[in-house]
């Protein structure tokens, strides 16, 4: 019989997004484990939704000004409007200047733009208010300032944040509605106070939920998009992509980058004796193998039909060698008719062939796959020589 443990614990399994296999759901807790394509994404995403955020709060911030400008007297009213022009001046700066980089530090500095902007606002009117006296109606008004903490709270729920990301920000707002009570402390209403803290703590826990779920999505869409469907590794597009923010990478650190090209011998036969179904088999077996013996650095692209890329960071030409004979020294899986499937590879690196661009070191490294295809297949190819065969 299970015990109840066991039952709670496969009930609260039920509450995890089902869009993402088990494996994945470590990356809804903290950045550090996601892809490069992934941070890419989300990094170019986050910057995106700041800016729509921006624009709308640039259009909000001196409409309200109107309403100021109906309840306030003199000169408490220039002195916010001055203040909503500011607010307004940065959102607009923000919105112009602020690019998508795909670099997720410029994205976690646009949010913290975001939402200095409007704090320091509410930091600045709450001072201006504080510091006169209101009648009934024009203090119902100055209490509509309060909800922006709320606000920007709520607001969180349009990123698609990690759990670590969004406590590292829930908190910063928390810790400014701790340090706006410490301010007024003296004239602070305290169950009004703590009611208010207490609904901020839920929005934050609701907050979080949607900004986890669109993390969760976000997830899944980008594995589909960036992986093929056949085989599961990368897709060319994401392919490309990958080699391109190696390249950089490996350009701005001086940093070896190695590239393989490797395409199946004799595969067209498989389909025409034995059928497309026992190819698309082959295919699958043969990239089993090909993962299981790369680095977790290293990335496996399905370029084209039975072509694929190995793209290596931080690998010189003879840790690349190792790397390729080892890939294929226990052969790449079977043909149909049980003879070992093989692959001519060539190989190329940034720093041993002085490329000038990653789309010169992938020519290199197809060029020499050829020479390989040409000297007799099953082999390797590091240079304009074969090195001889490498199964
Ligand atoms: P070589 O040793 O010169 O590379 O010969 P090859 O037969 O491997 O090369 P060729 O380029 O003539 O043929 C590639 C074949 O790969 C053609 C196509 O039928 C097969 N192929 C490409 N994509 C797939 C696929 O998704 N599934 C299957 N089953 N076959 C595929
Ligand atoms: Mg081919
Ligand atoms: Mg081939």
């Amino acid at each position: 019989m299970p015990s109840l443990l066991d039952v709670v614990s496969s009930r609260l399994a039920t509450l995890l997004p089902s869009e993402l296999r088990s494996h994945e759901l470590t990356k809804l807790l903290a950045p550090h484990q996601h892809s490069l394509l992934l941070s890419q994404r989300r990094a170019t995403l986050i910057v995106t939704r700041v800016r729509m955020f921006a624009f709308l709060f640039a259009i909000l911030t001196p409409l309200w000004g109107l309403i100021d400008l109906m309840v306030f007297t003199y000169p408490l009213w220039p002195g916010l409007a001055a203040c909503r022009l500011m607010a307004c001046g940065a959102f607009v700066c923000l919105l112009l200047f602020y690019r998508p980089s795909g670099n997720l530090f410029d994205a976690y500095r646009a949010i913290a733009i975001l939402f200095a902007i409007p704090t320091v606002f509410y930091v600045a009117s709450h001072i201006m208010l504080g510091g006169h006296q209101l009648t009934q109606f024009s203090a119902a008004v100055a209490t509509g300032y309060a909800f922006l903490p709320f606000v920007l709270m709520a607001g969180l729920a349009i990123f698609p944040l990690t759990l670590l990301e969004n406590l590292v920000l829930a908190s910063v707002l928390l810790l400014a509605q701790v340090a706006v009570g410490y301010l007024s402390w003296s004239t602070l209403n305290w169950p009004s106070y703590v009611g208010a803290f207490w609904l901020l703590v839920l929005i934050a826990g609701v907050t979080a939920l949607a900004s986890l779920s669109q993390l969760a999505f976000m997830i899944a869409l980008v594995r589909q998009a960036i992986r093929d469907p056949l085989t599961g590794v990368f897709s060319r597009g994401s392919g490309e992509d990958i080699l391109q923010l190696h390249w950089h990478a490996a350009r701005r650190s001086d940093q070896a980058l190695a590239v393989a090209f490797v395409d199946l011998d004799h595969f067209k036969p498989i389909n025409d004796m034995f059928g497309h179904e026992a190819g698309d088999q082959a295919l699958r077996d043969c990239t089993r193998k090909m993962l299981e013996k790369l680095r977790g650095s290293d990335s496996l692209v399905r370029w084209g039909g039975e072509e694929f890329v190995v793209i290596m960071p931080d690998t010189d030409i003879e840790q690349a060698q190792i790397a390729m004979r080892r890939m294929v020294e226990d052969g790449l899986g079977f043909r149909p008719d049980g003879q070992p499937l093989t692959a001519s590879i060539g190989l190329a690196e940034r720093c041993f062939d002085c490329v000038e661009d990653q789309r010169q070191l992938l020519e290199l490294a197809d060029q020499r796959m050829y020479l390989a295809k040409s000297e007799g297949r099953n082999r390797l190819c590091t240079a304009d020589a074969p090195l001889g065969a490498s199964a």
